[in-house]
């Protein structure tokens, strides 16, 4: 069964007297366990797509499945609810609190949404840290570390809560090459150890081809699909 099903979704942004449409008629499925990246040039609908899949925002119309869930029918309180529960996040600029080390950052979500015992809190943080190459820079803080460094600790802190589904909005845009592909492949080695769907959006021809199945957004359109679907 399939982890993300949109249906002729559609997305409008008013901007004044003009109408945005930041995405038309998409149609698409994502299995569980997949590598996906959309692909597309500044303004193609990527963020858009992101957020209504993170469920930060809401279609105009048609329908968007996320793990049995039409995401246009939560609130907000619901919402946050199922972000925290079933979604993890990463972002461009890395977005680490400044104020927290390393460990502290991983942890966060544990505090803020699950309320996990404080052993297997610490079990699960340095697992991850370990598992994405940051363990002995655990008691650094971001403006100690390089943006590659930081990046995989967000990776680290996208998983911590154990979510279905992890969304990454150009997460290498703020990456040298080398860097990139190395923050790439540890989501790689992140989905096929736990199972985690990645969905990420770049506009880097490179980076896109190391994903399992690439879409491509052209003016809030879906433009082609290439990979193979994996068998179940
Ligand atoms: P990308 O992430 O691929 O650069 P976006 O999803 O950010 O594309 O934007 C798609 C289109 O929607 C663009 O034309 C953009 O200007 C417009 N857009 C995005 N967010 C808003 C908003 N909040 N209000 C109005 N227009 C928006
Ligand atoms: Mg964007």
């Amino acid at each position: 069964m399939s982890l993300i099903t949109a249906k002729n979704l559609s997305k409008a942004y008013a901007k004044g007297e003009l109408k945005v449409e930041a995405l038309r008629d998409l149609n698409f499925e994502i299995e569980p366990s997949s590598f996906v990246s959309f692909v597309g040039p500044s303004g193609s609908g990527k963020t858009t797509l992101l957020n209504l899949m993170g469920c930060l925002d809401k279609p105009t119309s048609g329908t968007l499945m996320v793990d049995d869930t039409d995401v246009s029918e939560l609130n907000t309180r619901m919402a946050a609810a199922f972000r925290g529960r079933k979604l993890g996040f990463i972002f461009q600029d890395f977005n680490l609190i400044p104020v927290l080390t390393v460990y502290e950052n991983v942890g966060y979500p544990l505090l803020m949404v699950q309320n996990t015992p404080v052993t297997e809190r610490k079990e699960r943080v340095l697992a991850l840290l370990e598992a994405v190459g940051m363990a002995d820079k655990k008691d650094k803080y971001p403006d100690q570390i390089s943006g590659g460094q930081k990046q995989r600790v967000a990776v680290a802190r996208a998983l911590v809560t154990n979510p279905k589904l992890v969304l990454a909005d150009e997460p290498t845009a703020n990456l040298d090459h080398k860097t990139a592909y190395m923050v790439i492949d540890i989501m790689k080695k992140m989905k096929n150890e736990l199972g985690t769907t990645f969905i990420f959006s770049t506009h880097d021809q490179k980076i896109v081809g190391e994903a399992e199945i690439i879409y491509s957004l052209e003016d809030g359109e879906l433009t082609s699909v290439k990979g193979v679907e994996k068998p179940c």
